[in-house]
């Protein structure tokens, strides 16, 4: 598995990993979430906002400028993904129409756009909006969740373990949100039961 695009991500009281969630709207959601996912929540600021974007695959580095209410919206397509992604990784097809039309919402705006510099540089009209930001997310969503990537929706299969990912390798056959975190504690698992003296 390329790690590629992974993310470093440093759980509360836990061990630093590298995930990579295969795809860029599922990795809004290691920045929090509602109920127990709240514990985790990073984006309190429109200045977090603005902060966590280079560390995602959306490639506009610090261009970003992100007001309150993207803030907001960003918090609303978050929730509506979370509640898609779960469903869609249950195996049910049932996905909410309300959290499908906060998707379309959000991928109505314009997305961030590219332009050509003199040294042949690729980068972005700057600034970016948070709402243009939102929108790349958005259309990324409905890329996966509108094609055959979405039987590629995955929960880890680690213990209590609630990381959602794309499984974007060829025979499809990822179970983990980590080898060093849940890849690993199941080998270990596996080997102290082959050998509970050892
Ligand atoms: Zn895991």
């Amino acid at each position: 598995m390329t790690l590629a695009n992974a993310m470093e991500l440093a759980p509360l009281g836990g061990q630093r990993f590298r995930f990579d969630a295969g795809t860029l709207c599922l990795e809004l959601l290691v920045t929090g979430g509602e109920g127990e996912l709240s514990k985790w929540e990073r984006l309190h600021t429109p200045a977090d906002l603005t902060a966590w974007i280079p560390h995602s695959r959306a490639g506009l580095g610090d261009l970003v400028q992100v007001s309150a209410d993207d803030l907001a919206a960003t918090l609303r397509v978050r929730a509506a993904l979370q509640r898609l992604a779960e469903t869609a990784a249950s195996g049910s097809r049932a996905l909410s129409g309300a959290d499908l039309a906060t998707l379309n919402e959000a991928a109505a705006a314009p997305p961030p756009v590219p332009v050509i510099g003199p040294a042949l540089e690729r980068t972005w009209a700057s600034p970016v909006t948070g709402a243009q930001f939102l929108s790349a997310v958005a259309r990324d969503a409905i890329e996966v969740f509108g094609g055959p990537a979405l039987d590629r929706i995955r929960t880890c299969g680690g213990e209590r373990c609630p990381m959602l990912f794309l499984d974007t390798s060829r025979p499809g056959a990822r179970r983990w949100c980590s080898m060093d975190r849940c890849g690993n504690r199941y080998k270990l698992r596996t080997r102290r039961d082959r050998h509970p003296a050892g």
